[in-house]
């Protein structure tokens, strides 16, 4: 296969490969951003299914998910999704789970989510992006240089 760019679709990169990259992603969160938990477990899968997402979900995956009970990040990739999903966004989509994993479940279970209008103004979710958008160019590099 080419060398990678952050620019490339990552449904041209094969499966196996992109598990491989999410690993990497994960581990260079673990070894360079403040930690407070345990390295989350991780599992990137592929499905056909849109499962109990809406449309404009699935339309714009993959989409992650991390669970505060099993310390688990959920990267779903849909089979569906014609549009192209460079490297570098999917890269930041893991660092953006991983930023959520080492948010304490304590402050999740508090949150006042009643006061929140919009998930994305929810203050857990601002530091994830945040985080997100800071660090894909680097860590897009990084991966792209090692593989
Ligand atoms: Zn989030």
């Amino acid at each position: 296969m080419n060398k990678l760019s952050p620019i490339i679709n990552i449904h041209d990169i094969p499966k196996y490969k992109v598990r491989k990259i999410s690993k990497d992603v994960i581990d260079w969160c673990y070894d360079n951003l403040e930690i407070i938990k345990d390295k989350p477990d991780l599992l990137v899968y592929y499905t056909k299914n849109t499962g109990a997402l809406k449309p404009d979900n699935w339309k714009h995956g993959p989409a992650g998910l991390y669970s505060y009970e099993k310390n688990k990040i959920y990267i779903t990739t849909f089979a569906r999704v014609k549009r192209k999903v460079t490297l570098k966004y999917f890269i930041g989509l893991l660092i953006h789970e991983f930023i959520h994993s080492q948010q304490s479940n304590e402050r999740h279970e508090e949150y006042d989510w009643s006061t929140v209008k919009e998930y994305r103004d929810h203050d857990m979710e601002v530091e994830a992006v945040k985080y997100e958008r800071e660090l894909r160019s680097e860590v897009s590099k990084y991966i792209c240089k090692k593989h």
